[in-house]
């Protein structure tokens, strides 16, 4: 079965073997984890966001119960356009890493990027001498495992799936998991019980597509009484409600049925629901399919092998096959939604993809909105599509071609009545989405006191007598860096800025190592300088020069000549040319 995805298996096999997941037999199953002293009767449950508050992005919230730690998600947040070199930020750890042998578990709500991308390296930064127990769905763990793999980390966590049915204990508390709607199959609301009552933490949510028996279930939580509700909030300040997939997939097919020729969609590759039901309408259409990108090939290859989408046998042809078909019985289902300049349907727009180009014909869905920020790269990527010649359809001209997987306002008053929570607090979300679900929970008879609004680090100590933020751990953005696999500080950064704007200087120095005299004359070589005259280079040579010739005689102190060289040469190309560049010492002696 697994066969008719990915085109290239022999590239992809090591990514897409079905993940090595044990199945949670029982609650009674993880009481190893459990610790044999129970905590104090009073004892508070601390939630504490080290991510994805007052940020969309790079969620990851850790529960602490006792001498218990939980870890729900660890996602990534993609850089804006300032910070340049930098291909991902991920949660500061340092609080964990500081109590490594309280965690019990790390549980994933779903396998989105900004719940799972950070995994790998928040374990390997963990250095945990065992492996750590990582919980969520068949789905979710197989999207993550990919990612372990190819960050050489799978062997630093044991993967469990979990069963909804059942509770998960972990130390002192119990985890349940509720189905919800998404943008991905098998997205989880978690519930977290302790003797401070039931926390409520949504997750990704929307209520299309979400089971009867999870609205039960909330209802019945509700009526029982929740302590808090902790709500993913990044969709508030949209009115109404979020619709379901159906309504897509049915948009999808009338463009497929109406195309004249060759149809091309991209949408997000994770989005495994919306390109199953695609290729199962181009099929009764008479059309096959062509999954087209990486990441599409591989996400769509671990759900199937999951059993989590069924399409017929030969819908799905590989890309070296297209050929052999004409235009209107093909289906193209791409990635590149974002406008990502790396991605296939970017690739295709320019005319640099290796197997597809665009033909007068050809009709183009953008069945995805842009993500905040990447506005402009898609932007750029439909006007190339209409110049190639293609008909290009997206949401903000056609409709139904795409719907979100989060709740909007109207969605999150419901809930708020449903739950009937003691206390709110919003997370998955900027600051002004935040101060929206404030507005909406004392609407609806919250009081203002008790809704809390986290910022990063910020503990939410909440107990049976009372709620509220009390202090904060070590928190912050790590920012990684695809080439050093390190980690990269606002120094760099900045540095990285001063360079694509201003251009590099790297002053060479031989000194005497007694006296620090300059032994010969400095050489200076400049980068990306708008004017690299031979007169600025000489001239910074002699301002160099005439520092070190200042300088007191005695032993070289490196941070001090480097100072003072940075210092002459900046100095004066600012005069001479308006521009800061950076100046980079090297400094030898001899
Ligand atoms: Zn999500
Ligand atoms: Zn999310």
């Amino acid at each position: 079965m697994g066969h008719r995805f990915g085109s290239r298996r022999s590239e992809v096999s090591p990514t897409t073997e079905r993940p090595s997941v044990k199945r949670e037999e029982a609650p009674r199953q993880a009481v190893e984890a459990t610790r044999q002293t129970q905590a104090p009767a009073n004892t508070s449950l601390r939630v504490i966001p080290l991510g994805g508050v007052g940020e969309v992005g790079k969620n990851c919230t850790l529960l602490q119960y006792g001498r218990d730690l939980v870890l729900i998600d660890a996602g990534v947040k993609f850089p804006e356009g300032e910070m340049l070199g930098i291909d991902l930020i991920i949660p500061d750890t340092r609080y964990i890493r500081e109590h490594l042998d309280q965690l019990r578990g790390i549980v994933i709500t779903h396998g989105h990027e900004d719940h799972i991308g950070a995994l790998a390296h928040v374990v390997i930064s963990l250095g945990s001498t065992k492996p750590i127990p990582v919980y969520g769905s068949p789905l979710a763990l197989g999207l993550a495992e990919a990612r372990l793999t190819e960050r050489n980390a799978r062997h630093l966590v044991e993967l469990r799936s979990v069963d909804p049915r059942k509770q998960l204990k972990l130390g002192g508390l119990q985890i349940e998991f509720i189905q919800v709607g998404h943008s991905i199959p098998d997205a989880y609301c978690v519930v977290i019980h302790s003797p401070v009552g039931p926390v409520v933490y949504t997750g990704d949510w929307k209520f299309a597509g979400m089971p009867e028996q999870s609205l039960a279930r909330l209802r019945q939580l509700g009526d029982e009484g929740v302590t808090a509700l902790l709500a993913d909030c990044v969709r508030i300040e949209s009115p109404g409600r979020t619709g379901p997939e159906s309504v897509v997939t049915a948009a999808l097919e009338e463009i497929v049925r109406k195309a004249p020729g060759r149809v091309i969609v991209t949408t997000f590759a994770s989005n495994i629901d919306r390109v199953a039901n695609l290729i199962n309408s181009a099929h009764r259409l008479g059309r096959v399919s062509v999954l087209v990108g990486r990441s599409m090939e591989r996400n769509l290859s671990v759900a199937e092998e999951l059993g989590y989408i069924d399409v017929p046998d030969g819908s799905v042809i590989r890309a070296d096959d297209m050929r052999r078909w004409k235009p209107e019985q093909l289906v193209l289902i791409t990635t590149g939604s974002q406008g990502e300049p790396a991605a296939a349907l970017s690739r295709i727009a320019v005319g640099e993809h290796r197997q597809i180009r665009i033909t007068p014909g050809d009709t183009v869905v953008m069945a995805a909105t842009p993500v905040p920020g990447n506005e402009e790269s898609v932007g750029r990527t439909i006007d190339n599509l209409f110049r190639a010649g293609a008909e290009v359809l997206y949401p903000s001209v056609t409709p139904n071609i795409h719907v979100s997987g989060h709740a909007a306002r109207e969605d999150h008053r419901e809930l708020l009545q449903i739950v009937r929570p003691r206390y709110a607090a919003p997370f998955h979300g900027e600051y002004r989405m935040m101060v929206h679900y404030k507005r909406l929970a004392v609407e609806q008879g919250i009081p203002e006191e008790n809704v809390l609004m986290p910022s990063l680090g910020d503990i939410l100590d909440l107990g049976v007598q009372r709620s509220r933020i009390h202090g904060s751990v070590p928190h912050g953005s790590v920012l990684v860096d695809g080439l050093t696999v390190g980690t990269v500080n606002n120094v760099v950064l900045r540095d990285r800025r001063a360079l694509a704007a201003d251009g590099l200087l790297i002053a060479s120095v031989v000194v005497e190592r007694n006296t620090g005299r300059p032994v010969a004359t400095p050489e200076i070589i400049a980068r990306g300088l708008p004017a690299e005259s031979e007169a600025l280079l000489t001239g910074a040579q002699e301002r160099v020069m005439r520092a070190l010739q200042r300088l007191r005689r005695g032993e070289v102190e490196y941070r001090l000549l480097g100072d003072l060289i940075k210092e002459s040469i900046g100095t004066y190309v600012h005069q001479q040319i308006g521009l800061r560049p950076m100046v980079l010492p090297v400094i030898t002696e001899v």
